[in-house]
């Protein structure tokens, strides 16, 4: 178990698939009381919930863990006002915050249609932004330590040709971070971010699921494999605990070796 985050509160954005279900999974297994946002899918939020509960619970009924699935799309203020309140109703507090939606839309830089370059940064930097303000404006309320961690990408550093609005959101995410951190680092309020590299999840669908892309997606990465999210999970359950009590500002690459320059694993002359 990691230090702090028994009977901790945490909200985890887009909680029903990929990397945001493996930390819901694993926070809960470390003892957080875990609210599971999803936007569209009951069932797959469900399917969440119970993993998560599984998991932390094993053959025992309950064992004070406890959650709860609340829609809303990060997109919408309201939605967002209405989640974060219905944490807070629920479980009291809110002590963590997984800023975990996202989504990707693939057009050349100069056709992208505005409004999918707004749904985008909408979603990805907008929403995480406005659920950051919303978790840090309770915190600063109740005189509450608390932990924000941004599920950022590669793509922070990496430019993403075809993918534009996406690199943009994850370049902010960078900065959102270290703004944030700088600015409620002496308040107890801890902002990180975490950057996975190729990672097999659904948002990579028309790779993951074709052996011949997924080994040419994989000859990139040098330690030759892609992630897992629950090795991203795993992560991010550090950044979230005590044990990490003097990290802040941070993005942790979890990349396999992605962001290495791995053009220069052998010599060019
Ligand atoms: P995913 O598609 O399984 O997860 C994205 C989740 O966000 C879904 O559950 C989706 O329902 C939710 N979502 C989308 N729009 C939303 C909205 N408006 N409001 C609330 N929820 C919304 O894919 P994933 O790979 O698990 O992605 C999770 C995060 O990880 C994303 O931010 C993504 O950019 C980031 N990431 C993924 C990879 C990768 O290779 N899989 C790499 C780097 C970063």
């Amino acid at each position: 178990m990691m230090k702090g985050l028994k009977g901790k509160n945490a909200l985890i954005t887009g909680a029903s698939s990929g990397i945001g279900q493996a930390i819901a999974i694993r926070l809960a297994q470390e003892g957080c009381n875990i609210a599971v946002n999803y936007r569209k899918s009951l069932e797959e939020a469900e399917d969440t919930e119970e993993i998560a509960l599984q998991k932390a619970c094993g053959q025992a009924s309950e064992c004070g863990v406890e959650t709860l699935l609340v829609q809303g799309d990060v997109s919408k203020e309201d939605d967002i006002l209405r989640m974060v309140n219905s944490v807070i109703d629920k479980f009291g507090s809110l002590d963590i915050l997984i800023n975990n939606a996202g989504i990707q839309t693939e057009s050349a830089s100069h056709e992208v249609p505005t409004d999918e370059f707004d749904r985008v940064i909408g979603v990805n930097l907008r929403g995480a932004y406005l659920c950051a303000r919303e978790t840090i404006k309770h915190l600063l309320e109740q005189q509450r330590s608390g932990v924000i961690i941004n599920i950022s990408s590669v793509h922070e550093v990496i430019p993403r040709p075809m993918y534009i609005s996406y690199s943009i959101s994850k370049g902010g995410m960078g900065n959102l971070t270290k703004t944030l951190a700088l600015e409620y680092a002496n308040r107890g309020i801890r902002v990180n971010a975490i950057a996975p590299g190729a990672t097999i999840t659904p948002i990579n669908e028309s790779w993951t699921d074709n052996p011949e892309q997924k080994a040419v997606v994989e000859s990139h990465i040098p330690m030759g494999r892609a992630g897992t999210s629950e090795e991203m999970a795993a992560a991010a359950a550090f950044l979230a605990s005590d044990e990490a009590a003097y990290i802040t500002g941070q993005t942790l690459y979890i990349d396999g070796g992605l962001t290495l320059y791995a053009d220069f694993r052998e010599s060019w002359s």
